[in-house]
């Protein structure tokens, strides 16, 4: 067995964990991350698929309004570029057979509209969500006790738009929308800002800019600050809390003792951690109701990117086959073609559980029917599946089915004792996203050198 002690010890390595460990540290206090994988990152996580072309199974990108880690990309010397965003979407829609964007708007101009209203009518309800306190929303029990699903299906929208929005929203939560509640949606939106920022992939989207060298150069620069702080392969299982001290243990026998925790995971991951004293019930209660999304992410790599030279910008919508959205990832500089896709919700699950093979062939299919014949020849294939990873358990992040949030939703963020709670899961602005982890970490952190302080 082995001993360690801190001022505050931080559970997860993950970029709200560094963040919380670095502020910690600024603040002349010595932190202890203590990180269950082999690796720091956690939703964070670059492959080198091929010389020179990283990929992103984790987290990509990050948009216009992500000052936080704007800032921090600044300061660590990771510089930043556009996503392509150049040529025609290529949709396949209730039927619609495969159409390019331009052919697609012409022939369903009206759903569009209708969509776009229901659009603004979510940003008006959005705005009036309080995103620190969701319950205390003036309508939050009706909006609880609601699915998003069965609202969205009370709006009297063309199957073709009532199917975009589906789309669109299980592509911000990974889950089909009758699993979430519409307070927990309005919350989603409220982080974010309004629904153009959320669900755009052009300008003031949330998917416009990537980092040079992959996302993972974050975590990895930032940890590099602060190796002597860090320690790896140790999963918390147990974490013994008085009025001023905590001792938490790991599997393998390192102890940690401290004054204070921040338990920087998600909330499912949290509820499986042991508290002694117990944590209250209806902390409990919470943790047994966040369940993590399902999202797999898919690459295929060509010799070049042929699609542009039809005039497509990679990216498609469709109803159709395993993935109902693409991206165009490829690296500047680099002649490769990268098509990316995305499985999310049902698809996630069902496909996921395939053998590769069999799911490879699904989408190269799919591939095959928007880009041509050459998207079948890929000389390079990964992909990442989240759910069978034990220390993220699914992704991209925990989202609240009816009730949850007027119920529980108080115990999210709340400390308890000497233990605070952080991750993107916690955070009022861009919740979910890389810039919701840094914001949680801080504020975690902020509360805790108050408290250490005071
Ligand atoms: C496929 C995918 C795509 C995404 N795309 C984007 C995107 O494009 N843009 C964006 O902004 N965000 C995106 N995200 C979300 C983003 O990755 C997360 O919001 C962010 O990385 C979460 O950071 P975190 O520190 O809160 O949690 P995590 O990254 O989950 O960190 C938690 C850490 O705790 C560790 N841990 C877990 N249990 C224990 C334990 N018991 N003891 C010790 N350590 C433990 C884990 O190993 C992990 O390292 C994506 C996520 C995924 C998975």
């Amino acid at each position: 067995m082995s001993r360690r002690e801190a001022d505050v010890i931080i559970v997860g390595a993950g970029l709200s964990g560094l963040i919380a460990a670095r502020t910690v540290l600024q603040a002349g206090l010595t932190p202890l991350v203590l990180e269950a994988d082999e690796r720091v990152g956690g939703r964070i996580l670059t492959e080198d698929a091929l010389p020179g072309v990283p990929v992103e199974l984790g987290a990509q990108w990050i948009g216009d309004t992500h000052e936080r880690m704007f800032a921090l990309a600044a300061e660590l010397g990771v510089e930043t570029f556009p996503q392509y965003d150049e040529g025609e979407t290529s949709y396949d829609l209730v039927g619609s057979g495969v159409l390019r964007e331009n052919d697609f708007h012409a022939r369903f101009g009206s759903e569009l509209a209708e969509l776009e209203k229901v659009l603004r009518l979510l940003d008006e309800l959005a705005a009036e969500v309080p995103p620190e306190a969701p319950w205390l929303a003036p309508r939050a029990a009706a909006w609880d006790s609601i699915t998003a699903g069965a609202w969205y299906d009370g709006q009297g929208l063309s199957p073709v738009a009532r199917t975009l929005l589906e789309i669109c929203t299980v592509g911000i939560l990974a889950v089909p929308t009758v699993e979430v509640s519409l307070l927990h949606l309005l919350f989603t939106i409220q982080t974010c800002g309004v629904t153009s920022e959320l669900f755009a992939e052009s300008e003031g989207g949330a998917q416009t800019v990537r980092f040079v060298g992959g996302t993972g150069e974050i975590p990895k620069r930032l940890a590099a600050l602060f190796t002597d702080h860090i320690v790896l392969n140790a999963p918390v299982l147990l974490i013994e809390h008085g009025t001023d001290r905590v001792t938490v243990h790991c599997r393998g026998g390192l102890v940690a003792e401290g004054r204070r925790v921040i338990v920087a995971i998600s909330p499912t991951l949290a509820g499986r951690i042991m508290y002694d004293p117990p944590l209250p019930g209806v902390r409990d209660q919470l943790t047994q109701r966040l369940p993590n999304a399902s999202a797999m992410k898919a690459f295929f790599i060509y010799d070049e990117p042929f699609w542009r030279a039809d005039g497509l910008n990679g990216q498609l919508i469709s109803d159709v086959g395993p993935a109902r959205m693409s991206n165009d990832t490829c690296i500047p500089g680099d002649d490769h073609g990268v098509l990316l896709l995305f499985l999310e919700g049902e698809q996630a699950r069902t496909f996921g559980r395939l053998p590769e093979e069999e799911r490879r062939a699904a989408m190269t299919a799919e591939l095959v029917r928007h880009f041509g014949e050459r998207a079948a020849r890929p000389e390079f294939y990964i992909d990442g599946e989240w759910s069978d990873r034990q220390w993220t358990r699914g992704c991209y992040n925990a989202n609240c089915g009816p009730l949850v949030w007027t119920t529980f939703g108080h115990a999210l963020a709340e400390p308890i004792g000497v233990i605070h709670w952080a991750s993107t899961d916690t955070a009022i602005r861009w919740s979910a996203y890389m810039e919701g982890a840094v914001e949680a970490g801080e504020r975690a952190a902020h509360a805790v050198i108050a408290e250490l302080a005071g």
